[in-house]
């Protein structure tokens, strides 16, 4: 069966339980799937483009004179979970990211 257009298919092999409250996440008729990477930022090139911002007075103009862009740094891999459609959408209780990216529960 072709997938409706716009969309990808998920194979019941990539089905698991809800990340946050365990459930079947095939109990509703939407779902979510995350893909969650903790970043770090990087202090220091920051510092260089504000010190060019500054040096130019321009925002634009320094990070375009700026020997760097990179603002921050992916740490590993991404980490796949996926929520039942009330924890995608915050309906019992906020979800915190970090925690989702743990593995553990909320
Ligand atoms: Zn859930």
């Amino acid at each position: 069966m072709r997938s409706p257009e716009g969309t990808t298919p998920m194979d019941i092999n990539e089905i698991e339980n809800c990340a946050s409250c365990g459930k079947p996440v095939t109990s509703n008729l939407t779902f979510y799937e995350v893909e969650i990477r903790q970043c770090v930022v990087d202090a220091q090139n920051i510092g260089t483009m504000r010190s060019m911002a500054g040096l130019v007075g321009s925002t634009a103009i320094g990070l375009a004179l700026s020997p760097t862009t990179t603002i921050a740094h992916r740490v590993g891999a991404k980490t796949r979970r996926l929520l039942c459609q009330d924890c995608g959408a915050g309906v019992e209780r906020p979800l915190p990211v970090a925690v989702l990216l743990e593995g553990g529960d909320a």
